[in-house]
C-alpha cells in the first residue's frame, strides 16, 4: 500500500523517521487528494481525501490526517500527519480518539438556551441568530456604558495563538481569563524571573542527561512530541532522571527515580547546585558572561569586591548548608542517590535538558522556586541555548502576526489582575467566585470556552454559588464541544467544533526548531477539494456545530453593526473595506505576509500559501535553533544607543509584536518607535541577551526585591503547606491530586468512548505500610478529609507511592445532576446535591455508569460501572502569594471509611472554603509597586493594556506582610 512520493519538501522534515525506504507507514502526500484503501471493518475499498488537521486533545497540537470518505463524506479515521515537524506522524491514543468525540451520540449539536432557573437543567434549542443577537446586545450595552470590565472570556484549552486575544483587543476589553493559575503559573514564574521567557524548551533529542520534574513520557505539556524525543535520546544512551513521589509511567523508564517528598524538590536541587559550585564543575565563562552576578554583589554584598571570584564565594556562603545529607532529611531521598545524580548533571556539560512542568510547581506554596532552582542547574552548567540543553520557549515557537492589530485595551481588570498579586502568572482565575461573592465586581457577559471551572477548579461549590447568582453573572455563555458540569449552569450552551471541525493556527516548543500547524474543518476542506466549497463551517460540521473564529467575527459585527464603535473595522477583509472578513482572508493574509519561507515553498509547488497549508497542514519555519541570546547587535547602526550604567542597547522598534508575545521588555528606555534591542557584554560587544530588566539571566531578581519579596529574590527553598513537619496527626498525609492519565483529556474525555473504556477509575494510591497502619486493603473504602470537606473512595495499595503520600488522578469523578443530561453518560455518575446546612453540601452518588440506548450500539454494551470520585470539590483555594498559582497539594487525613459512608460521597463546607481563602489572601503582599505600578511592565501578561492602565489608581505604599530574614517562608 502506498507509493514513493517526494521525500523532502521545503518546510517539512519528511524523512526524519516518518518516510522511509521500502514499506511506507503513510500514504504519500502526492496522493492525499485521492487515496484508496480497504477498511478492515467492512472489507471494502474506500476512496479518501486525506485532509490534514491538528489534534485538539492537549496543547501539543500534533498533526492528524483525517480520512474523509469521498463518497459518504464520513470521517472514517484519524491517523498521524507524517509532515508535521513536532509530532512526525505519531500520536497518542487521544489523537485517533477524536473520531469517537465527533460521533458521540451525547454531544451537543444545536445551540441551547436555558429555560427555568439557572442550574435546574431546563434547555430549549435556539438559533445561532437568537444567541448572537442577545449576546451582542449585552456586550454592546456594556461597552457603550463604558464598562468593558463587565465582559469576560475564560478559556480552558486555548489551542490557538492569538485569534481570541485579538478579538478582545478589538472590543477594547481587558477580559481575558485563563486556566493558567491552576496549571503552569508556578513553573512559568520560576523560569520568567530568571530569563524573561516563562517556559523552557529542552532539546531532548540531543541531550546527554535529561532531568524531569514532570511526567513527560505520559502526560507532559507537549507529551507525544517530547516523549518520542526522550526515548530516542535514551536509545542513544542519554540518562533519564525523574523526580516524582509517585512511580509514574515516566519514572518507570528512568535511570534514576527519586521519590522526593512533594515540595522539597528545591532542597534537593540546591544540593546539586552546591555540588557544582563547591567542586567548581560549572561553566565559568557562561555564568560570568550571562548572569547578573555583579548586580547581586553590589546590592546584597557590599562587603565583597565586585569580582566573579567573590561571587563564587558568595554562592558558597548562600548554599553551603545544602549538603546531600540535608537534602536527604528534607526530601527522603538517600544522600548517595542525590550525589550520584549530581555527578551525572556535572558530567553532562552543556547537553543537560531539564523540564519542570506542573508537579510541585503547581502543588505547593513557593512551588515556583522548584522551576527556579531547576533552571539554576542549567545556568551553572551553561546548558542554555545549547545542543542538548534547554532553551527559552520563545526561540522554538513562531507566532505569526494577524492582518492588523487593534490597540491595547485602555483599562485594567481588577477581577483578574487584583492588587494583591502583582507578580502573578497569569490571571487569578480560580479566585473569581470569591471576588464576585465579596462584591469586588460583577459580570454582564461571561464566556466559558472549553472550560469547566465548577469541576476543574478548587472550590467548585463556591463557583456554583457565584454562577447561580444572576446579580453576579448576568449571562453565562458556555462555548463547548461537549457537556460539562459548568455548562449546566449556563444560559446559552453553544456547540463548538472538535479538532477536525475548526480553524486554528499554532506553534509550540516541541524541539529545537519552530513550526506552524494549521487546524482545519476537514469535511469543509474535503468538500472544497471535491468542487463543492462552503462559506460557513457549520455547513460541513455535524448538526449546527460551529467554529469559534467565524462565531467571533459574526459576533463582533453584531456588536458594532454600523462600525460606529470602531470595532467592526478589525473584522473587515484586508483590502476590502466594509466587507466581512472570512477565515480564508485571515489565514491567507498571515500565510502570505508573515511566515518566512512559506510563500516560496508554496510557489515551488505552484500553490498559494493558504492552499499549501490546507494541503499539508504544517510548515517548518526553522530548525536547529540555538544560542539566540548571543545574536549580535550592530552598535554602529543608525539610531542605536547604549544606556549609561545599564549597558542596555536601544534602537528602532522592530514593529508591533503580536498581542500575546512581546519579544523585548517594556523598560523605561522604550519610547515611541524605540525598543530594547540587547545588552552589552564586553567592549563594543552587544548581544540580544534575555528580556529581563538587566538583559541577563537574573540569579538575583531586583523585581522580586522591589515588589516585596527580597528574601526570595534568589533561588530558594520555601516550606510548603504539605511539609513533613506539618503533618503531625497520626493519619496525616500529603495528597497529590494533580497527576494525569496518558489516555484522558482533562475534562473532555467523557465524550470519547474509546478513552473512557480504557481508563475510568481513580483510586487512592497508598503505600502498603500506610495502608496496614490505617487498616485498609485494595478495594476497601477510605475517607480522605481536607480543611473544607471529605470524599470517600477506594484504596489502591501499591509500592508505587512513597510512604506518607497518597495520590489520586485528577481526571475522574465526572458527575451529572440530570437523569440523562449534564455530563456524558459514558463516564459520569448520576448524583444528588443537597445543602444539608447553610453553606454545607453533600453530593451523593445515585448510580454509577451504566449502559444506555442511543444511535451508537456501543452505548448499550458499556461494561464498566466506575466513574471515579471527584476530588476538586473538597479543595479550598491556595493562591501562592508570588506566582499566583493554586497550590494543589493537600494536607489530608486518611482513615478507613466510617459507618454510612458510600463510594463517591463528597461533603463540603463552603463557609470553611471562604475562611481558607481569606487565610491565604493574607499571605499576599499587595501592590502597587515602584512608580505606583500595578505590575512590572516587563513581566509577560496576556492582552497587555496600555502603559497608562498599568498605573494604579491609588498612591504607592510600602509592601506589607512578614518578611523572615532567613530566606524561608513558613
Ligand atoms: S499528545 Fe496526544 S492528545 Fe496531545 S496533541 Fe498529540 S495526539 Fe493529541
Amino acid at each position: 500500500m502506498g507509493d514513493k512520493g517526494s521525500r523532502r519538501r521545503p518546510g517539512h522534515p519528511a524523512g526524519d523517521g516518518a518516510m522511509q525506504q521500502g514499506i511506507e507507514p503513510f500514504p504519500s502526500p502526492d496522493r492525499w487528494h485521492d487515496w484508496t484503501e480497504v477498511d478492515v471493518r467492512d472489507g471494502k475499498a474506500h476512496r479518501y481525501a486525506l485532509v490534514p488537521t491538528t489534534c485538539f486533545n492537549c496543547e501539543a497540537a500534533c498533526g492528524l490526517l483525517a480520512y474523509v470518505d469521498k463518497d459518504s463524506g464520513e470521517i472514517r479515521k484519524f491517523e498521524g500527519n507524517p509532515l508535521h515537524p513536532g509530532s512526525r506522524g505519531r500520536n497518542c491514543a487521544k489523537g485517533p480518539a477524536t473520531k469517537t468525540q465527533a460521533e458521540d451520540p451525547e454531544r451537543i449539536l444545536t445551540p441551547l438556551r436555558r429555560t427555568g432557573e439557572r442550574g435546574t437543567g431546563g434547555w430549549a434549542p435556539c438559533s445561532w441568530d437568537e444567541a448572537l443577537d442577545d449576546i451582542a446586545a449585552r456586550i454592546r450595552a456594556a461597552l457603550v456604558r463604558g464598562e468593558p470590565e463587565k465582559v469576560m472570556y475564560h478559556v480552558g484549552r486555548p489551542g490557538e495563538d492569538g485569534f481570541t486575544e485579538r478579538v478582545l483587543a478589538a472590543w477594547g476589553v481587558d477580559g481575558h481569563n485563563s486556566h493558567t493559575n491552576i496549571c503552569s503559573a508556578g513553573g512559568r514564574a520560576g523560569y520568567a524571573f530568571w530569563m524573561g521567557y516563562d517556559r523552557p524548551s529542552p532539546d531532548y533529542e540531543n541531550a546527554q542527561v535529561i532531568f524531569l520534574i514532570s511526567a513527560h513520557l505520559e502526560s507532559g505539556h507537549y507529551f507525544n512530541p517530547h516523549a518520542q524525543r526522550i526515548m530516542e535520546a535514551k536509545k542513544r544512551g542519554a540518562k533519564l532522571i525523574v523526580l516524582d513521589p509517585r512511580l509514574s509511567n515516566t519514572a518507570t523508564q528512568a535511570d534514576h527515580w527519586l521519590p522526593v517528598w512533594p515540595g522539597s524538590e528545591p532542597a534537593l536541587l540546591l544540593a546539586i547546585a552546591r555540588h557544582l559550585i563547591v567542586e567548581r564543575r560549572l561553566d565559568v565563562r557562561f555564568v560570568e558572561r550571562w548572569v547578573n552576578w555583579a548586580d547581586y554583589l553590589a546590592a546584597e554584598r557590599p562587603d565583597l569586591p565586585v569580582t566573579f571570584d567573590a561571587f563564587l564565594g558568595a554562592l558558597e556562603d548562600l548554599y553551603g548548608g545544602y549538603t546531600f545529607e540535608y537534602a536527604e532529611g528534607e526530601s527522603g531521598v538517600p544522600a548517595a542517590d542525590i550525589q550520584a545524580v549530581a555527578e551525572l548533571v556535572a558530567g553532562a556539560g552543556t547537553a543537560f535538558a531539564a523540564h519542570n512542568w506542573r508537579a510541585s510547581s503547581a502543588g505547593v506554596l513557593g512551588g515556583w522556586q522548584t522551576a527556579r532552582c531547576l533552571f539554576f542547574l542549567n545556568v551553572l552548567t551553561g546548558s542554555i541555548g545549547t545542543p542538548g540543553g534547554t532553551s527559552p520557549n520563545a526561540w522554538d515557537k513562531w507566532v505569526p502576526r494577524p492582518p492588523y492589530m487593534p490597540p491595547h485595551p485602555k483599562h485594567w481588570n481588577d477581577l483578574t489582575w487584583p492588587a494583591e498579586y502583582p507578580l502573578a502568572f497569569f490571571e487569578m482565575s480560580f479566585l473569581l467566585p470569591h471576588f464576585l461573592l465579596e462584591g469586588r465586581g460583577s459580570l454582564d457577559v461571561y464566556f466559558t470556552r472549553v472550560y469547566n471551572p465548577i469541576w476543574t477548579n478548587p472550590d467548585g461549590l463556591v463557583w456554583r454559588q457565584a454562577l447561580t447568582d444572576e446579580s453576579k453573572v448576568g449571562l453565562h455563555v458556555a462555548m463547548t464541544p461537549t457537556w460539562s458540569e459548568t455548562a449546566w449552569y449556563a444560559d446559552y450552551v453553544l456547540p463548538m467544533g472538535l479538532g477536525g471541525e475548526r480553524h486554528d493556527l499554532h506553534s509550540y516548543e516541541t524541539h529545537a526548531g519552530s513550526w506552524i500547524g494549521f487546524r482545519q474543518p476537514v469535511r469543509r476542506i474535503a468538500a472544497a477539494w471535491a468542487g463543492h466549497p462552503v462559506d460557513d463551517t457549520r455547513e460541513a460540521n455535524p448538526g449546527e456545530v460551529w467554529e469559534e473564529n467565524e462565531f467571533w467575527i459574526e459576533l463582533s459585527w453584531r456588536i458594532d453593526p454600523d462600525g460606529s464603535l470602531g470595532i467592526r473595522r478589525w473584522f473587515e477583509a484586508p483590502g476590502r473595506p466594509g466587507e466581512k472578513m472570512t477565515v480564508d482572508d485571515y489565514y491567507g493574509w498571515i500565510f502570505d505576509h508573515t511566515v518566512p519561507g512559506l510563500p516560496e515553498a508554496a510557489a515551488a509547488e505552484g500553490m498559494a500559501p493558504l492552499e499549501y497549508m490546507r494541503r499539508y497542514g504544517s510548515f517548518e519555519v526553522e530548525r536547529a535553533v540555538y544560542g539566540r541570546h548571543e545574536d549580535p547587535i550592530d552598535l554602529g547602526a543608525e539610531d542605536v544607543s547604549v544606556e549609561a550604567g545599564t549597558g542596555l542597547v536601544f534602537g528602532a522598534a522592530p514593529g508591533e509584536p503580536a498581542m500575546n508575545i512581546v519579544p523585548v521588555p517594556l523598560t523605561p528606555g522604550d519610547g515611541p518607535g524605540r525598543a530594547r534591542l540587547g545588552i552589552t557584554v564586553g567592549e563594543n560587544d552587544a548581544r540580544k541577551g534575555f528580556p529581563t530588566p538587566s538583559g541577563k539571566l537574573e540569579f538575583w531578581s531586583p523585581t522580586l526585591r522591589d515588589w516585596g519579596w527580597p528574601e526570595l529574590a534568589i533561588p530558594a527553598y520555601v516550606t510548603s503547606q504539605v511539609a513533613q513537619e506539618l503533618l503531625t496527626g497520626p493519619n496525616d498525609f500529603a495528597l497529590i491530586p494533580t497527576f494525569r492519565l496518558p489516555v484522558l483529556i482533562h475534562t473532555r474525555s467523557a465524550n470519547a468512548k474509546w478513552l473512557t473504556e480504557i481508563a475510568h477509575g481513580n483510586p487512592v494510591w497508598i503505600h502498603p505500610d500506610d495502608a496496614s497502619r490505617i487498616g485498609v486493603r485494595t478495594g476497601e473504602f477510605v475517607r480522605v478529609a481536607t480543611e473544607t470537606g471529605h470524599l470517600v473512595n477506594e484504596a489502591w495499595v501499591t509500592e508505587g507511592i512513597r510512604p506518607g503520600v497518597v495520590a489520586m488522578s485528577h481526571h475522574m469523578g465526572r458527575w451529572r445532576l440530570g437523569e440523562d443530561a449534564g455530563t456524558d453518560r459514558w463516564a459520569s455518575a448520576r448524583v444528588e446535591l443537597e445543602e444539608t446546612a447553610t453553606g454545607r453540601f453533600r453530593m451523593r452518588r445515585l448510580e454509577g455508569v451504566k449502559p444506555f440506548e442511543s444511535v451508537d450500539p456501543d452505548s448499550s454494551r458499556i461494561w464498566w460501572r466506575d466513574a471515579g470520585v471527584h476530588q476538586n470539590l473538597i479543595f479550598p483555594v491556595h493562591p501562592d502569594p508570588v506566582s499566583g498559582a493554586h497550590a494543589w497539594h493537600q494536607k489530608v487525613s486518611v482513615t478507613a471509611a466510617q459507618a454510612g459512608d458510600r463510594l463517591g460521597d463528597i461533603v463540603v463546607d463552603t463557609g470553611e472554603s471562604r475562611r481558607v481563602y481569606r487565610e491565604w489572601l493574607a499571605l499576599a503582599r499587595p501592590g502597587p509597586g515602584p512608580g505606583g505600578m500595578r505590575r512590572p511592565r516587563w513581566l509577560l501578561r496576556p492582552l497587555r493594556p496600555t502603559a497608562d492602565a498599568y498605573l494604579a489608581p491609588v498612591p504607592a505604599g510600602p509592601a506589607t506582610g512578614d518578611k523572615p530574614a532567613d530566606g524561608k517562608v513558613e
